[in-house]
Order: structure tokens, then C-alpha cells, then sequence
């Protein structure tokens, strides 16, 4: 589909794998390269790419670098350039692209404009590399649906994620990302699909997004795992740290016959940290009500984030921290739907119904 006018891209090139090149020390971001290496290629100058212009981002990073400082140097970027430019796309390593795309997510609101990321998993200038497809095709998204696309999405491969719904799935594979909780947003094959009934429309559009700053809170996130002791637990949860995402087994569960575990969960709710369950499993929803194991933890003060990923629930943390919000609002923001990150338990209630009548026919 062509653009009914002629959109402007901003492209914010942050670093990753897509512009690198290898050195003795192994894969290292360049300067200069990956603007260089896209002028060099026809592709980019086909009548369909919306015109577009690239801003480096100095020092280029390496994804595994970035921290919430470099979070609020993409939003404040978008946010000096919003009326300039009719989209974004933010050129990130494919490492922590999925937390960025969820703390921006909650940083810069409303967007009544498109804010893609993207990346790949071998460098432009190689031959086998998906460089070109990965930035080709969200330039043709970000231009084809100018004025329909709103919000934080990720491209690759040839899917089109929600932001806050996003997970790095595959280190080696060029579908590195999926959306477990969330069907894809568009897809890329002969031809673009966007379903728009997927993209949220901002409430209040045509407005200059605010920029909520994150990073001050000290937030963390931790896997549960057989055998582990109580005091590591402690650790964990040990001032100054405000929340923590806790990855549970299956749908919610964590150990109940560990007194000095439970305990320490206890504890730490009570001085006032926010513990958030998370499944491990990549597909389905942390239900306190479901089993006793999930119940003690609702118990000691645990609330549940329902289906978000660890990504979305470790930014929804350092958003909502920075707010000077009490806990108990906190927890209560923590299960309410924002930005599209979490299903609801009343709208995943008849699968979970399911769930429980084949459980109680096994007994
Ligand atoms: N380590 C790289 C990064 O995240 C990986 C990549 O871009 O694919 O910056």
C-alpha cells in the first residue's frame, strides 16, 4: 500500500549487531558504518521508502550495555524531534531490544505516532545478513501506515510485535522474537498486514508525548528454582531494592512448605516491597487462586502480573516507582492494564476454566 502523503522517518541508530563490524575481540559497534553501508544500497533509495534521515547515537552501544540512562536518551530524542518527524525507528541491538520496547512503552505517552524497533542477528555489510530486510521493512511499515500505526511496536523477521508483549525467544534464529501472551500486530509476506484492532489508539492524541524518567527506583528480577534457600531469597529482597519480578514455576507457584521462604516474602511485603509473579513458562498467566503453592504466595503479599513478560513487568516496576506512588497503589497499578502489557483475569477466565475442570477430573 503507498503512503497517501510522504511521511518523514527519524531513524535513531543506538548500536547492536546490524551496523558491527569484527574485530581480534570479537563483534564491536562502528561508527558511520551502518548509514554508510544503507546509502551504498538501491533498496533504500526505492520510490515506496519513506524519505528518512539517520541520527548516531555516540557512544554506539552494544544492547548488553544499555541501562535505564539510555532508555531516556531514545525518549527525550523522539520527544525533542516528535512534530519533525511522522514516525521512529530506534535501531537497537536484538540483546535488551524487548526491555527498551517495553520502557518506552510506558515512558512516552501518549504516541499518536509509530515508534518501531528494530535490528538483526548478522551485520549489514555480511552477505547472509537480515540487515536489510529488518530495516527495509519497518521503513515500509513506518511509511505505508503513517497516521494509522500509534505506539511502541518491534519488526522482525517478519512479524510485528506489541512493544510491551515483546521477548527475545532465539539467539541464533532470524525470528528472534515472538510475543507469547499476544498475537503478532502485522506481518510481513508477499504482502504488509497491520491489524489496527491490535494497535492502541491514544486517548489523548495529537500531543507531544511526556517523558516519565526511569532508573531511580532499585528494582530487580529473579528466577525461582528448586532448592533455593531462604536467605538468598532474603538477599534479594533486602533494602533499598522497592520491587521485584519474581519468575514462579508454572502458573504461579512457588514453594508453601518452606516456612522460612514464605517468611521472607512476608517480610519484605511488609516493609513495603512489591513482588510481582510472573510465569517461567513463555506462554500463560501467573494465577494465585489456581493451586495451594500459588495461594501462599498471594498470601505473604505477593501479587500476581498475570501474563506480562519479565521485560514488561521490570519496566512497569521502574514506571510506577517513579511516580512516588504508595506500595499498596503500586500493587494495585501493577495488575491493572496501562499499556496493553497484561490480559485481564476476567478475559483469560474461561481458559483458565478449562484448565481447572480437566485438573478436577484427574482426581
Ligand atoms: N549483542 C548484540 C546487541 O544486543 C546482539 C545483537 O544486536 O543482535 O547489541
Amino acid at each position: 500500500m503507498a503512503p497517501q502523503s510522504s511521511p518523514r522517518i527519524l531513524i535513531l541508530y543506538t548500536g547492536g549487531t546490524i551496523g558491527m563490524v569484527e574485530t581480534d575481540g570479537g563483534y564491536v559497534p562502528a561508527s558511520g558504518r551502518l548509514q554508510a553501508l544503507m546509502e551504498a544500497r538501491p533498496a533504500f533509495r526505492a520510490a515506496d521508502v519513506p524519505a528518512y534521515e539517520v541520527h548516531e547515537f555516540d557512544p554506539l552501544l552494544d544492547s548488553a550495555n544499555m541501562t535505564p540512562d539510555d532508555w531516556l536518551t531514545i525518549a527525550e530524542a523522539i520527544r525533542a524531534q516528535y512534530d519533525a518527524y511522522d514516525g521512529f525507528l530506534v535501531v537497537h541491538g536484538t540483546d535488551t531490544m524487548a526491555f527498551t520496547a517495553s520502557a518506552l512503552s510506558f515512558m512516552l505517552h501518549p504516541l499518536d505516532k509509530p515508534v518501531l524497533l528494530t535490528g538483526a542477528q548478522i551485520p549489514l555489510q555480511a552477505s547472509r545478513t537480515d540487515a536489510q530486510e529488518n530495516l527495509l521493512t519497518s521503513l515500509l511499515l513506518l511509511g505505508a501506515f503513517s497516521g494509522r500505526l500509534t505506539g511502541v511496536h518491534l519488526f522482525f523477521c517478519d512479524r510485528l510485535h506489541r512493544g510491551t508483549r515483546v521477548t527475545k525467544v532465539n539467539a541464533d534464529s532470524f525470528a528472534a522474537f515472538d510475543s507469547p501472551n499476544f498475537p503478532a500486530v502485522g506481518t510481513a509476506g508477499i504482502h504488509l498486514d497491520v491489524d489496527l484492532d491490535r494497535v492502541a489508539t491514544p486517548q489523548r492524541p495529537s500531543r507531544t508525548p511526556a517523558v516519565v524518567e526511569m532508573g531511580a527506583a532499585t528494582v530487580s528480577a529473579f528466577r525461582l528454582f528448586p532448592g533455593l534457600d531462604a536467605a538468598t531469597l532474603k538477599n534479594v529482597l533486602a533494602p533499598p531494592v522497592q520491587g521485584v519480578v519474581l519468575e514462579c514455576f508454572g502458573a504461579g507457584n512457588a514453594p508453601d512448605q518452606d516456612e522460612a521462604f514464605l517468611k521472607a516474602l512476608r517480610d519484605a511485603t511488609d516493609r513495603g516491597v512489591v513482588i510481582v509473579a510472573v510465569p517461567q513458562p513463555l506462554r500463560g498467566t501467573a494465577d494465585l487462586d489456581l493451586y495451594a503453592t500459588g495461594k501462599a504466595l498471594a498470601d505473604a503479599g505477593v501479587v500476581s502480573g498475570y501474563d506480562m513478560t519479565t521485560e514488561a513487568a521490570l519496566a512497569k516496576l521502574y514506571y510506577l516507582f517513579e511516580q512516588d506512588h504508595p506500595p499498596e497503589e503500586v500493587r494495585r497499578l501493577v495488575q491493572t492494564n496501562l499499556r496493553g502489557e497484561l490480559t485481564p483475569p476476567d478475559e483469560v477466565a474461561p481458559a483458565l476454566g478449562r484448565t481447572r475442570r480437566r485438573l478436577a477430573g484427574y482426581r
